[in-house]
């Protein structure tokens, strides 16, 4: 493995609890070198997974958060300029496709459209990327696999995959874990006691009911473990649930009473 793909490479095993057959879903996928796309809320996991399986395959994984002033050459690369001249530095989409890295597209619903039809020479049978600037065609190494996450409750009108890209992708669906399974997850990554983590996770399913109700969102299974890691940091778990699951997740004072009195409820 190139030093550059090393420095990729999870060393680490990432802990990841499976909640259905996931794992040998994406082994599948991958073995046939398939695009994925991870479907589902923040913070319920996506990352993780990706993370946990870039390890098992043994591959290095790239990872790049898409926003909208994202342009194709941010992906794919740019000429810079330096003492001796123009050098050519490849994008992060590039430098996966070379060395045969997993390439993962974080919330790519927030790249504009011009910028994510790039991806899409990579993701059928031609396996290439052209470098329209460079006058380059790179052949995707066989080992590559591209990777997205996509928020199906932020899209809009605007903001949406044209069907031509979703249409190149395998899903995967994500959601928060099921509650014995979340709590395990929250136990497993503060530290906090069993009873603890059951508590964060029955607020959580709280908050979730008032998603479309007056919150956009429900609690993650991400603010869980920040919760939980303020709790065993000695925090009061009163202030660590207004600090982490409430306060983030609205400004509105009625909604954040509502909030706070299902926290007081448990703790
Ligand atoms: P997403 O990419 O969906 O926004 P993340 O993968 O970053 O979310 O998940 C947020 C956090 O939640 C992780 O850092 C991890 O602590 C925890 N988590 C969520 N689901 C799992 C899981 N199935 N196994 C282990 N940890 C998880």
């Amino acid at each position: 493995m190139s030093f550059q793909a090393e420095q990729y490479t999870i060393k680490r095993e990432p802990f990841y609890r499976s909640v259905a057959n996931e794992v040998e879903l994406f082994d599948a996928a991958y073995s046939a070198r398939m695009p994925v796309m991870l479907k589902g809320p923040t913070g319920c996991g996506k990352s993780r997974f990706v993370e946990y399986m870039a390890y098992r395959l043994g591959r290095p994984l790239i990872t790049v958060a898409c926003n909208e002033d994202m342009t194709a050459s941010d992906l794919v690369g740019r000429f810079l300029l330096d003492k001796d001249g123009t050098k050519w530095q490849d994008g992060p989409l590039t430098m996966a496709a070379r060395m045969g890295a997993i390439c993962y597209l974080d919330e790519v619903v927030e790249a504009r459209q011009d910028t994510t039809v790039v991806i899409h020479p990579l993701t059928d049978h031609r396996r290439q990327l052209p470098l329209d600037k460079k006058g380059e065609m790179v052949e995707a190494h066989p080992d590559f696999q591209i990777v997205i996450s996509y928020n199906p409750g932020y899209q809009s009108l605007m903001k949406d995959l044209k069907q031509s890209t979703k249409q190149r992708f395998a899903a995967l669906d994500f959601d928060y874990p099921e509650a014995a399974t979340e709590t395990d997850i929250v136990a497993r990554e503060t530290g906090v006691d069993t009873k603890t983590a059951e508590k964060l996770v029955q607020i959580a399913h709280r908050a979730r009911n008032l998603k479309g109700h007056g919150l956009d969102e429900g609690i993650s299974t991400r603010l869980l473990v920040y919760a939980g890691q303020l709790i065993v940091k000695g925090v009061n778990p009163l202030a660590a649930c207004s600090m982490t699951l409430v306060r983030p997740l609205t400004d509105d004072p009625d909604m954040r009473d509502t909030l706070d009195a299902a926290v007081n409820t448990f703790f």
